[in-house]
């Protein structure tokens, strides 16, 4: 009995170091860069775990993934947000302020029915990238 405690404790705490260190970050981490992170912290923990509480979050929709160049990369801001996806570096960046039009899209009917909600990604060079 203590010794299943201690394994559900344990779990509670993993899962909570993954999702803080989601929530702490601003660059849309894959799930093998939240590993290496997190592993720093818990040096037993494996690979699967982490995909498995990365996979989780996303079920409970308290993460998004999103995509560039076929890898998934995490957010834990449920908030709103527009994505610049880097087609040289494949980073993932917020863009917070530049489609503020875009609510427009919101409760318009289309052919197939009516928008509730829309995501954008928008594709091009980074700043870094630029230089
Ligand atoms: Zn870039
Ligand atoms: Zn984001």
């Amino acid at each position: 009995m203590a010794q299943k405690m201690e394994i559900i404790a344990r779990q509670t705490s993993q899962k909570k170091i993954i999702y803080d260190y989601l929530m702490s970050v601003k660059i849309h981490p894959t799930a093998e860069a939240v590993y290496e992170n997190v592993k720093k912290k818990l040096p037993q923990i494996s690979q699967a775990t982490v995909y498995r509480v990365l996979n989780n979050l996303k079920i409970k929709q308290k993460a998004i993934t999103i995509m560039s160049a076929g890898v998934a990369h995490f957010d834990a801001d449920m908030s709103p947000h527009t994505h610049f996806i880097c087609e040289k570096c494949n980073d993932v960046f917020d863009v917070p302020d530049e489609c503020s039009n875009c609510g427009i899209l919101k409760n318009i009917k289309t052919k197939v029915g009516k928008i509730n909600n829309y995501k954008i990604y928008f594709y091009g060079k980074c700043n870094k990238c630029e230089k």
